[in-house]
Protein backbone atom coordinates (compact mmCIF):
# COMPACT_ATOMS: atom_id res chain seq x y z
CA UNK A 1 0.00 0.00 0.00
CA UNK A 2 0.67 3.75 -0.44
CA UNK A 3 3.04 5.30 2.19
CA UNK A 4 0.83 7.67 3.50
CA UNK A 5 4.28 9.33 5.40
CA UNK A 6 6.41 10.16 2.18
CA UNK A 7 5.88 11.71 -0.11
CA UNK A 8 5.93 10.76 -4.37
CA UNK A 9 9.69 10.70 -4.89
CA UNK A 10 10.67 10.09 -1.73
CA UNK A 11 8.74 6.85 -2.10
CA UNK A 12 10.07 5.92 -5.41
CA UNK A 13 13.31 6.74 -4.60
CA UNK A 14 13.48 4.52 -1.03
CA UNK A 15 11.77 0.96 -2.84
CA UNK A 16 14.33 -1.88 -1.89
CA UNK A 17 14.84 -3.97 -4.77
CA UNK A 18 13.29 -7.44 -3.73
CA UNK A 19 16.18 -9.49 -3.78
CA UNK A 20 19.67 -8.21 -2.44
CA UNK A 21 22.50 -7.75 -5.22
CA UNK A 22 25.73 -9.28 -4.32
CA UNK A 23 27.77 -5.87 -5.03
CA UNK A 24 25.36 -3.86 -2.91
CA UNK A 25 24.62 -1.88 -6.33
CA UNK A 26 22.69 1.93 -5.43
CA UNK A 27 20.72 1.28 -9.14
CA UNK A 28 18.59 -1.36 -10.17
CA UNK A 29 20.84 -3.91 -12.05
CA UNK A 30 19.97 -4.78 -15.67
CA UNK A 31 18.75 -8.31 -15.47
CA UNK A 32 19.89 -8.94 -19.70
CA UNK A 33 18.69 -12.51 -19.45
CA UNK A 34 15.98 -14.42 -21.35
CA UNK A 35 15.55 -17.25 -18.62
CA UNK A 36 16.90 -17.95 -15.01
CA UNK A 37 18.64 -21.36 -13.62
CA UNK A 38 17.05 -23.52 -10.94
CA UNK A 39 18.58 -25.50 -8.11
CA UNK A 40 16.72 -28.53 -8.76
CA UNK A 41 13.28 -30.22 -10.65
CA UNK A 42 11.18 -29.69 -7.46
CA UNK A 43 12.38 -26.16 -7.49
CA UNK A 44 11.43 -25.49 -11.24
CA UNK A 45 8.13 -27.32 -10.42
CA UNK A 46 7.52 -24.76 -7.47
CA UNK A 47 8.07 -21.86 -9.75
CA UNK A 48 6.72 -22.78 -12.91
CA UNK A 49 3.17 -23.55 -10.98
CA UNK A 50 3.41 -20.47 -9.12
CA UNK A 51 4.13 -21.64 -5.65
CA UNK A 52 7.43 -19.93 -5.39
CA UNK A 53 7.33 -16.29 -6.80
CA UNK A 54 10.80 -17.43 -8.39
CA UNK A 55 11.65 -15.45 -11.98
CA UNK A 56 11.26 -18.67 -14.71
CA UNK A 57 11.54 -16.61 -18.32
CA UNK A 58 11.44 -12.72 -18.87
CA UNK A 59 8.39 -12.32 -21.00
CA UNK A 60 6.60 -12.98 -17.73
CA UNK A 61 8.72 -11.83 -14.83
CA UNK A 62 12.02 -9.72 -14.52
CA UNK A 63 13.79 -8.42 -11.72
CA UNK A 64 14.85 -5.35 -12.94
CA UNK A 65 10.94 -4.77 -14.83
CA UNK A 66 9.78 -6.30 -11.65
CA UNK A 67 10.92 -3.02 -9.69
CA UNK A 68 10.20 -0.79 -11.82
CA UNK A 69 6.56 -1.89 -11.36
CA UNK A 70 6.89 -2.48 -7.21
CA UNK A 71 8.21 1.39 -6.99
CA UNK A 72 4.90 2.48 -9.09
CA UNK A 73 2.99 0.71 -7.15
CA UNK A 74 4.25 2.01 -3.82
CA UNK A 75 4.16 5.52 -5.67
CA UNK A 76 0.50 5.45 -6.19
CA UNK A 77 -1.06 2.74 -3.93
CA UNK A 78 -2.45 0.15 -6.49
CA UNK A 79 -3.08 -3.04 -6.21
CA UNK A 80 -1.08 -3.77 -8.76
CA UNK A 81 1.08 -2.28 -12.07
CA UNK A 82 1.84 -4.49 -15.09
CA UNK A 83 4.95 -2.65 -17.35
CA UNK A 84 4.52 -3.49 -20.89
CA UNK A 85 6.64 -2.44 -24.06
CA UNK A 86 4.87 0.17 -25.01
CA UNK A 87 1.31 2.36 -24.49
CA UNK A 88 0.00 0.69 -27.06
CA UNK A 89 0.79 -2.81 -25.57
CA UNK A 90 -1.17 -1.56 -22.26
CA UNK A 91 -4.23 -0.90 -23.78
CA UNK A 92 -4.50 -3.91 -25.51
CA UNK A 93 -3.46 -5.89 -22.81
CA UNK A 94 -6.49 -4.36 -21.15
CA UNK A 95 -8.90 -4.89 -23.73
CA UNK A 96 -7.85 -8.31 -24.06
CA UNK A 97 -8.25 -8.69 -20.41
CA UNK A 98 -11.84 -7.56 -19.82
CA UNK A 99 -13.62 -7.87 -23.08
CA UNK A 100 -15.44 -10.40 -24.89
CA UNK A 101 -17.33 -11.07 -28.02
CA UNK A 102 -20.63 -9.60 -27.39
CA UNK A 103 -19.24 -7.01 -24.71
CA UNK A 104 -19.00 -3.52 -26.04
CA UNK A 105 -16.89 -0.26 -24.96
CA UNK A 106 -18.60 2.73 -23.89
CA UNK A 107 -15.71 5.51 -25.20
CA UNK A 108 -15.40 8.87 -26.57
CA UNK A 109 -14.80 9.19 -30.26
CA UNK A 110 -11.85 12.15 -29.10
CA UNK A 111 -9.38 8.97 -28.60
CA UNK A 112 -5.17 8.81 -29.44
CA UNK A 113 -5.42 7.43 -32.87
CA UNK A 114 -4.03 3.77 -32.82
CA UNK A 115 -6.95 3.59 -29.52
CA UNK A 116 -8.90 4.17 -31.77
CA UNK A 117 -8.22 1.86 -34.26
CA UNK A 118 -7.73 -0.78 -31.88
CA UNK A 119 -11.55 -0.68 -30.61
CA UNK A 120 -13.98 0.87 -33.91
CA UNK A 121 -11.30 -1.54 -36.53
CA UNK A 122 -9.10 -4.28 -34.69
CA UNK A 123 -11.64 -5.58 -31.63
CA UNK A 124 -14.81 -4.95 -33.39
CA UNK A 125 -13.31 -7.79 -36.06
CA UNK A 126 -13.47 -9.86 -32.86
CA UNK A 127 -16.84 -9.12 -31.74
CA UNK A 128 -16.26 -6.13 -29.03
CA UNK A 129 -18.45 -3.28 -30.09
CA UNK A 130 -17.58 0.02 -29.34
CA UNK A 131 -20.07 2.81 -28.79
CA UNK A 132 -19.13 6.08 -28.75
CA UNK A 133 -20.39 8.92 -26.29
CA UNK A 134 -19.92 12.35 -25.73
CA UNK A 135 -18.02 12.21 -21.92
CA UNK A 136 -18.97 15.68 -20.98
CA UNK A 137 -22.40 14.52 -20.75
CA UNK A 138 -22.52 11.81 -17.82
CA UNK A 139 -26.02 11.00 -19.00
CA UNK A 140 -25.18 10.09 -22.51
CA UNK A 141 -22.36 7.97 -20.47
CA UNK A 142 -25.24 6.32 -18.80
CA UNK A 143 -27.34 5.79 -21.65
CA UNK A 144 -24.92 3.99 -23.47
CA UNK A 145 -23.96 1.86 -20.99
CA UNK A 146 -25.99 -2.13 -20.79
CA UNK A 147 -25.58 -5.41 -19.32
CA UNK A 148 -23.02 -5.96 -22.10
CA UNK A 149 -20.63 -3.09 -21.34
CA UNK A 150 -17.28 -4.07 -20.00
CA UNK A 151 -15.54 -0.63 -19.34
CA UNK A 152 -16.38 3.23 -20.03
CA UNK A 153 -12.90 4.70 -21.08
CA UNK A 154 -11.28 7.46 -21.56
CA UNK A 155 -8.31 9.99 -21.67
CA UNK A 156 -8.41 12.61 -19.00
CA UNK A 157 -7.16 15.01 -21.41
CA UNK A 158 -7.92 14.45 -24.66
CA UNK A 159 -5.29 14.50 -27.74
CA UNK A 160 -5.55 17.06 -29.54
CA UNK A 161 -9.51 18.19 -28.81
CA UNK A 162 -7.96 19.11 -24.79
CA UNK A 163 -11.56 18.09 -23.73
CA UNK A 164 -11.79 17.17 -20.01
CA UNK A 165 -14.70 15.26 -18.13
CA UNK A 166 -15.80 15.32 -15.26
CA UNK A 167 -14.05 11.92 -13.64
CA UNK A 168 -16.22 11.92 -10.07
CA UNK A 169 -19.72 12.47 -12.59
CA UNK A 170 -18.63 10.05 -14.52
CA UNK A 171 -17.38 7.66 -11.57
CA UNK A 172 -21.03 7.83 -9.98
CA UNK A 173 -22.63 6.78 -13.52
CA UNK A 174 -20.40 3.74 -13.39
CA UNK A 175 -20.55 2.67 -10.04
CA UNK A 176 -24.56 3.42 -10.41
CA UNK A 177 -24.06 0.73 -13.70
CA UNK A 178 -21.71 -1.79 -12.04
CA UNK A 179 -19.46 -0.57 -14.67
CA UNK A 180 -15.95 0.18 -14.03
CA UNK A 181 -13.92 3.36 -15.18
CA UNK A 182 -10.87 2.98 -16.82
CA UNK A 183 -8.85 6.08 -18.40
CA UNK A 184 -5.64 7.20 -20.14
CA UNK A 185 -3.69 9.30 -18.10
CA UNK A 186 -0.62 9.76 -20.25
CA UNK A 187 -0.95 13.38 -20.49
CA UNK A 188 -1.21 14.23 -16.68
CA UNK A 189 0.99 11.62 -14.58
CA UNK A 190 -0.03 10.14 -11.68
CA UNK A 191 2.32 12.06 -8.86
CA UNK A 192 -0.32 15.00 -10.10
CA UNK A 193 -3.34 12.97 -10.55
CA UNK A 194 -4.33 10.59 -8.37
CA UNK A 195 -6.85 8.71 -10.16
CA UNK A 196 -8.43 6.42 -7.46
CA UNK A 197 -9.80 9.27 -5.58
CA UNK A 198 -11.60 10.36 -8.66
CA UNK A 199 -12.82 6.61 -8.80
CA UNK A 200 -11.45 5.09 -12.12
CA UNK A 201 -10.56 1.85 -11.27
CA UNK A 202 -7.91 0.94 -14.14
CA UNK A 203 -5.27 3.42 -15.00
CA UNK A 204 -3.08 2.70 -18.57
CA UNK A 205 -0.14 4.93 -19.17
CA UNK A 206 2.30 5.55 -21.89
CA UNK A 207 5.55 6.00 -20.18
CA UNK A 208 6.86 6.28 -23.44
CA UNK A 209 6.13 10.47 -22.56
CA UNK A 210 6.60 11.71 -19.09
CA UNK A 211 8.42 8.52 -17.73
CA UNK A 212 10.69 7.34 -19.78
CA UNK A 213 13.00 10.30 -18.99
CA UNK A 214 13.61 12.37 -22.10
CA UNK A 215 12.08 10.16 -24.91
CA UNK A 216 14.81 7.11 -24.14
CA UNK A 217 12.46 4.53 -24.62
CA UNK A 218 8.89 3.12 -25.75
CA UNK A 219 6.59 1.70 -22.41
CA UNK A 220 3.65 1.38 -20.66
CA UNK A 221 1.86 0.78 -17.70
CA UNK A 222 -1.35 -1.27 -16.41
CA UNK A 223 -2.12 -0.07 -13.01
CA UNK A 224 -5.01 -2.09 -11.19
CA UNK A 225 -6.03 -0.26 -8.26
CA UNK A 226 -8.35 -3.13 -6.97
CA UNK A 227 -11.35 -1.38 -6.20
CA UNK A 228 -13.82 -2.80 -8.79
CA UNK A 229 -16.09 -6.11 -7.89
CA UNK A 230 -15.45 -8.14 -11.03
CA UNK A 231 -17.81 -10.56 -9.81
CA UNK A 232 -20.06 -8.21 -12.02
CA UNK A 233 -18.02 -9.28 -15.25
CA UNK A 234 -18.96 -12.69 -16.59
CA UNK A 235 -15.36 -13.19 -17.94
CA UNK A 236 -13.51 -12.43 -14.63
CA UNK A 237 -15.97 -13.39 -12.56
CA UNK A 238 -14.99 -17.25 -14.32
CA UNK A 239 -11.51 -15.89 -13.88
CA UNK A 240 -11.57 -15.58 -9.97
CA UNK A 241 -12.87 -19.32 -9.71
CA UNK A 242 -10.26 -20.58 -11.83
CA UNK A 243 -7.30 -18.71 -9.61
CA UNK A 244 -9.10 -19.15 -6.85
CA UNK A 245 -8.54 -15.14 -5.69
CA UNK A 246 -11.17 -12.23 -4.25
CA UNK A 247 -13.20 -10.74 -6.60
CA UNK A 248 -11.53 -7.32 -6.31
CA UNK A 249 -8.21 -9.32 -7.45
CA UNK A 250 -9.77 -10.73 -11.00
CA UNK A 251 -8.27 -8.50 -13.33
CA UNK A 252 -4.71 -8.57 -12.06
CA UNK A 253 -5.01 -12.80 -11.63
CA UNK A 254 -6.31 -12.73 -15.30
CA UNK A 255 -3.77 -10.19 -16.71
CA UNK A 256 -0.78 -12.05 -15.40
CA UNK A 257 -1.37 -15.31 -15.41
CA UNK A 258 -2.85 -15.46 -19.00
CA UNK A 259 -3.32 -12.40 -21.34
CA UNK A 260 -0.22 -10.48 -20.79
CA UNK A 261 2.11 -13.90 -20.94
CA UNK A 262 0.06 -14.85 -24.06
CA UNK A 263 0.24 -11.71 -25.98
CA UNK A 264 3.90 -11.70 -25.23
CA UNK A 265 4.62 -7.56 -24.85
CA UNK A 266 6.27 -7.37 -21.50
CA UNK A 267 8.74 -4.54 -21.05
CA UNK A 268 12.28 -5.11 -21.27
CA UNK A 269 15.01 -4.61 -18.32
CA UNK A 270 17.29 -2.34 -20.45
CA UNK A 271 13.65 0.17 -21.07
CA UNK A 272 12.92 -0.87 -17.42
CA UNK A 273 15.99 0.56 -16.39
CA UNK A 274 15.77 3.95 -17.99
CA UNK A 275 11.83 4.39 -17.12
CA UNK A 276 13.11 3.88 -13.47
CA UNK A 277 15.61 6.75 -13.71
CA UNK A 278 12.78 8.82 -15.42
CA UNK A 279 10.12 8.22 -12.43
CA UNK A 280 12.96 9.14 -10.39
CA UNK A 281 12.96 12.68 -11.39
CA UNK A 282 9.56 12.90 -12.83
CA UNK A 283 7.81 15.03 -10.54
CA UNK A 284 10.92 17.54 -10.63
CA UNK A 285 10.54 17.71 -14.69
CA UNK A 286 6.78 17.96 -14.38
CA UNK A 287 6.91 20.98 -12.30
CA UNK A 288 8.69 22.65 -14.86
CA UNK A 289 7.55 21.70 -18.06
CA UNK A 290 3.99 22.20 -16.95
CA UNK A 291 5.13 26.03 -15.27
CA UNK A 292 6.65 26.45 -18.69
CA UNK A 293 3.61 25.42 -20.75
CA UNK A 294 1.31 27.62 -18.71
CA UNK A 295 3.61 30.28 -19.06
CA UNK A 296 3.36 29.75 -22.75
CA UNK A 297 -0.34 29.53 -23.31
CA UNK A 298 -0.70 33.04 -21.36
CA UNK A 299 1.94 34.50 -23.92
CA UNK A 300 0.51 33.22 -27.19
CA UNK A 301 -3.08 34.15 -25.84
CA UNK A 302 -2.43 37.85 -25.15
CA UNK A 303 -3.21 38.42 -28.78
CA UNK A 304 0.81 39.78 -28.99
CA UNK A 305 1.10 36.94 -31.42
CA UNK A 306 0.54 37.50 -34.72
CA UNK A 307 -1.48 34.80 -36.72
CA UNK A 308 -2.94 32.87 -33.77
CA UNK A 309 -6.74 32.57 -33.73
CA UNK A 310 -7.16 30.53 -30.32
CA UNK A 311 -5.16 28.75 -27.93
CA UNK A 312 -6.43 25.30 -26.65
CA UNK A 313 -5.26 24.62 -22.82
CA UNK A 314 -7.61 24.06 -19.69
CA UNK A 315 -4.74 25.87 -17.67
CA UNK A 316 -6.08 28.94 -18.97
CA UNK A 317 -8.85 30.72 -17.18
CA UNK A 318 -11.21 31.52 -20.62
CA UNK A 319 -10.86 27.74 -21.22
CA UNK A 320 -14.60 26.08 -21.17
CA UNK A 321 -12.34 23.05 -19.20
CA UNK A 322 -10.81 25.22 -17.03
CA UNK A 323 -12.95 24.68 -13.53
CA UNK A 324 -12.98 20.95 -13.93
CA UNK A 325 -9.25 20.67 -14.79
CA UNK A 326 -7.80 22.98 -11.58
CA UNK A 327 -9.92 20.94 -9.93
CA UNK A 328 -8.48 17.25 -11.14
CA UNK A 329 -4.92 17.95 -12.55
CA UNK A 330 -4.24 21.35 -10.87
CA UNK A 331 -3.44 24.63 -12.22
CA UNK A 332 -0.95 23.59 -15.00
CA UNK A 333 -2.71 20.43 -16.48
CA UNK A 334 0.10 19.22 -18.27
CA UNK A 335 2.87 20.25 -21.09
CA UNK A 336 0.55 19.90 -23.95
CA UNK A 337 -1.12 22.70 -25.94
CA UNK A 338 -2.45 23.77 -29.20
CA UNK A 339 -2.87 26.49 -31.17
CA UNK A 340 -5.08 27.40 -34.70
CA UNK A 341 -3.95 28.97 -37.23
CA UNK A 342 -6.14 30.46 -40.08
CA UNK A 343 -4.88 27.49 -42.51
CA UNK A 344 -3.26 23.91 -43.28
CA UNK A 345 -0.93 26.37 -45.58
CA UNK A 346 -0.56 28.89 -41.99
CA UNK A 347 0.61 25.63 -39.84
CA UNK A 348 3.18 24.05 -42.50
CA UNK A 349 4.12 27.90 -43.19
CA UNK A 350 4.70 27.85 -39.23
CA UNK A 351 6.05 24.57 -39.04
CA UNK A 352 8.93 25.13 -41.50
CA UNK A 353 9.80 28.29 -39.73
CA UNK A 354 10.75 26.34 -36.42
CA UNK A 355 14.00 26.70 -35.54
CA UNK A 356 14.68 25.98 -31.70
CA UNK A 357 11.35 23.55 -31.41
CA UNK A 358 11.83 20.10 -33.44
CA UNK A 359 9.14 19.13 -35.84
CA UNK A 360 8.39 15.53 -34.50
CA UNK A 361 5.48 13.46 -33.62
CA UNK A 362 5.63 12.23 -29.15
CA UNK A 363 4.59 14.12 -26.02
CA UNK A 364 6.96 14.92 -23.25
CA UNK A 365 10.22 14.68 -24.90
CA UNK A 366 12.99 17.03 -22.96
CA UNK A 367 13.00 18.98 -25.94
CA UNK A 368 10.11 21.15 -27.08
CA UNK A 369 7.89 19.47 -30.34
CA UNK A 370 5.41 20.76 -33.17
CA UNK A 371 3.49 18.53 -35.18
CA UNK A 372 0.28 19.44 -37.01
CA UNK A 373 -2.03 16.23 -35.78
CA UNK A 374 -4.88 16.92 -38.97
CA UNK A 375 -2.07 15.64 -42.12
CA UNK A 376 0.48 13.04 -39.70
CA UNK A 377 -1.25 11.47 -36.54
CA UNK A 378 -4.52 11.77 -38.18
CA UNK A 379 -3.70 11.75 -41.80
CA UNK A 380 -4.66 8.09 -43.01
CA UNK A 381 -8.04 8.42 -41.43
CA UNK A 382 -10.92 9.98 -44.26
CA UNK A 383 -12.18 13.93 -44.04
CA UNK A 384 -15.03 12.82 -42.94
CA UNK A 385 -13.69 10.57 -40.01
CA UNK A 386 -11.46 13.43 -38.84
CA UNK A 387 -14.16 15.97 -38.45
CA UNK A 388 -15.81 13.31 -36.20
CA UNK A 389 -13.18 13.49 -34.23
CA UNK A 390 -13.07 16.99 -34.06
CA UNK A 391 -9.25 16.94 -35.83
CA UNK A 392 -9.08 20.70 -37.38
CA UNK A 393 -6.37 21.20 -40.20
CA UNK A 394 -5.33 25.00 -38.39
CA UNK A 395 -3.88 22.99 -35.64
CA UNK A 396 -1.00 22.78 -34.35
CA UNK A 397 0.05 20.77 -30.87
CA UNK A 398 2.93 21.46 -29.18
CA UNK A 399 4.58 19.37 -26.33
CA UNK A 400 6.54 22.05 -24.33
CA UNK A 401 10.21 20.67 -22.79
CA UNK A 402 12.47 21.85 -20.34
CA UNK A 403 13.69 24.99 -22.63
CA UNK A 404 13.59 28.43 -21.00
CA UNK A 405 9.52 29.63 -21.80
CA UNK A 406 11.30 33.24 -23.21
CA UNK A 407 13.46 30.83 -25.95
CA UNK A 408 9.84 28.84 -26.85
CA UNK A 409 8.00 32.21 -26.92
CA UNK A 410 10.73 33.61 -29.16
CA UNK A 411 10.95 30.66 -31.79
CA UNK A 412 7.27 30.97 -32.24
CA UNK A 413 7.21 34.46 -32.18
CA UNK A 414 10.13 33.86 -35.48
CA UNK A 415 8.19 31.20 -36.98
CA UNK A 416 4.95 33.14 -36.96
CA UNK A 417 6.11 36.28 -38.73
C1 LIG B 1 1.39 8.05 -26.96
C2 LIG B 1 0.06 7.72 -26.41
C3 LIG B 1 -0.44 6.41 -26.44
C4 LIG B 1 0.34 5.26 -27.06
O1 LIG B 1 1.52 5.02 -26.41
P1 LIG B 1 2.80 4.32 -27.13
O2 LIG B 1 3.77 4.25 -26.02
O3 LIG B 1 3.21 5.21 -28.27
O4 LIG B 1 2.34 2.99 -27.62
C5 LIG B 1 -1.67 6.17 -25.88
N1 LIG B 1 -2.40 7.15 -25.33
C6 LIG B 1 -1.96 8.43 -25.28
C7 LIG B 1 -2.82 9.49 -24.65
C8 LIG B 1 -0.73 8.76 -25.83
O5 LIG B 1 -0.30 10.03 -25.80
Amino acid sequence: MKNEERGFTTTVLSVACGKSDPHGALNVPVYQTAAYEFASAEAMESAFTGRTPDHAYSRITNPTVEHFEESVRQATGALSVTALNSGMAAISNLFLTLGRSGANVVTSPHLFGNTYSLLASTLREFGVETRFADMTDPAAVAAAIDSETCAVFLETITNPQMEVADLSALAAVCQAAGTPLVADTTIVPFHAFHARDFGIDLEVVSSTKYLSGGATSLGGLLIDYGRFDWSRNPKLARSAETYGVQPHEAFTAKLRREIHRNLGAYMTPQVAYQQMLGLETLEVRYARVSQTTLEVAQALSSGEFRGIVSVNYPGLPSNRFHAVATRQFGTAPGAMLTFDLASQAACYAFMNRLRLIRRATNLFDNKSLAIHPWSTIFGTFSEEARRSMDISPCTIRLSVGLEDAADLQSDIRQALS
